[in-house]
């Protein structure tokens, strides 16, 4: 279970997380939708301390952090928690100067400290996984932009982290490329892999989201059941959203 209590989040004055309490069971899919600006990166970004909350509880599995404005956390505590999280991001943001297989089983080696052969092993599993089995040994430059998100979704996985948080994963894809990330996933999201998904692409959310949140200027306006979400919304605000996305 993932839990966020209370999260404030400010840059500044300005306040773009107000008062966000969410919980993720294990084995869930939650899509997080909602206008540009509203704070869904934030959100993510908030999950595995990529940002510090100015206030308020994340819980991941057992391990907990309150924070508090102005009370420093020790980077140790953040490190454990960040490392319960795997991260894909819009941009893959693969190393270009590694090969898929070493990207993959990168933190494998220099953060857990696995031998090389063991995170190697781990890693040809991983790419097996996302279809990407015979580009062990390519270049990130010479894959697709769908080949390099798996690769990079691999990666995340690498950990075995208790969530795979996703900051629109399929945007900077066409259609078609787009596609093969989604069929990814979706195994994942059969497989009982808990996903937090930010996401513009009905499709991807409609497909393999079991739940979802929207989330604008820094509100949670609405959650639930994302089919009850997508085609019944109650608020005002989520069905003018929801039109612009069909
Ligand atoms: P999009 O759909 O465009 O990706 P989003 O919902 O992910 O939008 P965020 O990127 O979380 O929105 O941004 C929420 C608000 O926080 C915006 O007003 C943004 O300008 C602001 N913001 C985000 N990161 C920072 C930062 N590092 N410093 C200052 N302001 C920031
Ligand atoms: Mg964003």
């Amino acid at each position: 279970m993932i839990e966020l209590s209370h999260i404030e989040k400010k840059f500044g004055d300005h306040t773009v997380l107000h008062d966000v309490s969410v919980s993720f069971a294990e084995g869930s899919v939650t899509a997080l939708i909602g206008p540009s600006g509203g704070g869904k990166s934030t959100l993510l970004r908030c999950i595995n301390l990529l940002e510090i909350p100015t206030s308020g509880r994340v819980r991941i599995g057992d391990e907990a952090i309150d924070f508090r404005p102005g009370v420093k956390v020790r980077w140790a505590s953040i490190q454990k928690l960040r490392r319960q999280t795997g991260m894909v991001f819009q941009n893959f943001q693969l190393f270009p100067h590694r090969t898929a297989i070493d990207n993959v089983s990168e933190a494998l080696t220099t953060v857990l400290k696995w031998p090389r052969e063991k995170a190697q092993q781990r890693a040809r599993e991983l790419l097996d996984k996302v279809g990407l089995a015979h580009k062990a040994d390519a270049w990130p430059s010479t894959l697709s932009g769908g080949q390099q998100q798996r690769v990079a979704i691999a990666r995340a996985l690498a950990p075995s982290p208790k969530v795979l948080l996703c900051d629109e994963p399929t945007s900077a894809l066409d259609p078609e490329l787009a596609g093969e990330v989604v069929e990814v996933l979706a195994q994942l999201a059969r497989e009982g892999t808990t996903m937090v998904i930010a996401t513009h692409d009905l499709r991807l959310a409609s497909t393999i989201a079991q739940e979802a949140i929207f989330l604008d200027a820094g509100v949670v306006v609405e959650q639930g059941p994302a089919r009850h979400i997508f085609t019944n919304p109650q608020r005002q605000r989520t069905q003018r959203f929801i039109a612009t996305l069909t």
